[in-house]
């Protein structure tokens, strides 16, 4: 596929691992590109200069074709520079967009000391997408696709049809929106549009840039974008049909409905890999398991937790500690699961009440219950390798990327069934199950499958053939990659 006719793809995100990671976004753009590029497709990434980005040991040079440019941003204007270095062992480009202004900052999205999101959220992102749109005829490579991901790059559409309207090297260019988490939405004043140089006549009831009073970037992208699709097929059917899930945006994504899809995405199989993983103290494989026992005992000794007697199972739960991931039915079951012979560590950082919680539940529960207030990557592979579960009780998942490391790993997730935990994770009995799974958002239906996950743990013939089957399955970029293509193709003129 492609190879004798490549598309020329360009994604625009906020995030890219191993640059700048804050949760599945930096996944899916550190290493989708490269799956596309194993099919013969020319893809290149631009994402913001972030302070950690510049200050990190990544092999960055300022972009040879393009030093730098000034960017319109209402009454003033603001410099953009432009560094560039490609993602390590592969092809694709990456273009970084320095500004000492928007940029230079400790954190991604939030304040790392306050944990608040920066207040001027709307200017940094409008700058960012100006700056993409800028930069790109610059580097004289025409642009079959732009594929945008979530609020921060989604008003690139819109910007295209108006300010680029005219631009002959756009005129091939089509766009495609992925929505990895609908409920960011990027609502500012009106007084974005001045920012991003768009007409206020463009401003009016029902029109793509306008939302209660207010401008609705991700709106203005799933109204302007070629196509839109989310990071798994039940999220894609989730939104659209339930306020609960769509967030105001159910109508707007009815409107396009045939429009748009869900892609499942794929993992890095070289970075979540036991058997080569070299963040991880004893590596495995699915013939020989002797290593994640090892895993197991050290992740107990970092956290400070005895080896209890028996075969206690140690649950694992690496995420962002927020509303979504379900925290509240732990702590409505927090007696119950104290009371249940298994250890639960916890790796996490996010919203103040749940820090609090799990802090709180660590000091009162020293044996049984640790957690670390952090973002750890060398930390988040050595919980999937030691742990014997992953819970992930979320109360919306548009696609989730732990549970399909926790395959790999042999670590057998337990989920609620919504979104992409729907779509990968089979419930146990079924013959075929790889994992444990609940459908209603209640802690007592959440007790019910961990305590049916204990009970097949407590038989090891029955829990190592379930290891077996979870960490056979293939969970890599291959097919949700041609998948993209496919709806590339559909759009490209
Ligand atoms: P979301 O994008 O909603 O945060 P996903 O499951 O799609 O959820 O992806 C989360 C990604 O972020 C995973 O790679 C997970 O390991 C990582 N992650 C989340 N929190 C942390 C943390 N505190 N330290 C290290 N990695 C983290």
């Amino acid at each position: 596929m492609g190879l004798n006719n490549p598309l020329k793809i360009v994604m625009l995100a906020a995030e890219a691992s191993p640059f700048a990671k804050v949760g599945g976004l930096g996944d899916v753009i550190g290493s989708l590109p490269a799956a596309l590029g194993n099919l013969g497709e020319k893809v290149s990434v631009i994402i913001p200069a972030y302070r950690m980005v510049l200050s990190g040991s990544f092999d960055l040079h300022p972009c040879g074709k393009v030093s730098g440019f000034d960017v319109p941003m209402k009454s003033d204007s603001a410099y953009a520079s432009v560094y560039q270095t490609r993602f390590e062992r592969t092809d694709v480009d990456i273009y970084l967009i320095e500004s000492p202004r928007y940029f230079d900052r400790s954190g991604i999205y939030t304040d790392s000391e306050t944990g608040d999101e920066y207040p001027d959220s709307m200017e940094r992102y409008v700058f960012f997408m100006k700056s993409a749109l800028e930069l790109l005829p610059r580097l004289e490579q025409p642009v079959d696709i732009l594929h945008c991901h979530d609020s921060h790059t989604s008003l690139i559409p819109g910007l295209l049809k108006i300010n680029h309207r005219a631009d002959p090297f756009y005129a091939g260019t089509r766009t495609l929106l992925t929505i990895h988490n609908i409920a960011y939405q990027g609502i500012y004043s009106k007084e974005s549009l001045d920012y991003a140089g768009i007409d206020s006549s463009h401003f009016f009831p029902m029109s793509p840039f306008e939302y209660w009073g207010k401008v609705n970037f991700l709106k203005a992208g799933i109204e302007l974008a070629d196509k839109v699709n989310t990071v798994s097929r039940t999220y894609s059917m989730e939104i659209r049909t339930s306020p609960e899930f769509g967030m105001g945006m159910e109508e707007v994504l009815r409107r396009r409905e045939d429009d748009i899809s869900g892609i499942i995405n794929g993992i890095d199989c070289n970075e979540w890999n036991p058997e080569t993983d070299p963040l991880i103290p004893a590596c495995y494989s699915i013939h020989d398991l002797s290593g994640k026992a090892e895993c197991k005992k050290q992740l107990l000794q970092y956290f400070g937790m005895p080896q209890l007697p028996g075969r206690v199972p140690l649950i694992g739960i690496v995420s962002r500690l927020t509303d979504q991931k379900g925290f509240d039915l732990i702590q409505e079951a927090v007696g119950e699961i104290t009371n249940l012979d298994l250890q639960l560590v916890v790796l996490g950082t996010g919203q103040p009440q749940y820090h609090s919680l799990f802090r709180q539940l660590a000091s009162k529960y020293p044996q049984k219950i640790a957690a670390r207030f952090s973002f750890d990557n060398a930390l988040a592979h050595r919980i999937e390798a030691g742990s014997d579960m992953f819970l992930m009780p979320s109360r919306f998942e548009p696609c989730g990327l732990n549970q399909l490391y926790s395959f790999r790993y042999g670590t057998v997730p337990v989920v609620r069934a919504t979104g992409g935990l729907a779509d990968t994770v089979v419930p146990y009995g079924s013959g075929s199950g790889t994992g444990f799974s609940f459908s209603g958002y209640s802690s007592s239906e959440m007790m019910i499958a961990i305590r049916q996950a204990l009970t097949v743990y407590s038989d090891p013939a029955r829990w190592r053939a379930l290891q077996i089957r979870i960490m056979s399955q293939d969970w890599s970029w291959d097919k949700p990659a041609r998948e993209y293509v496919q709806l590339y193709r559909s759009i490209h003129l």
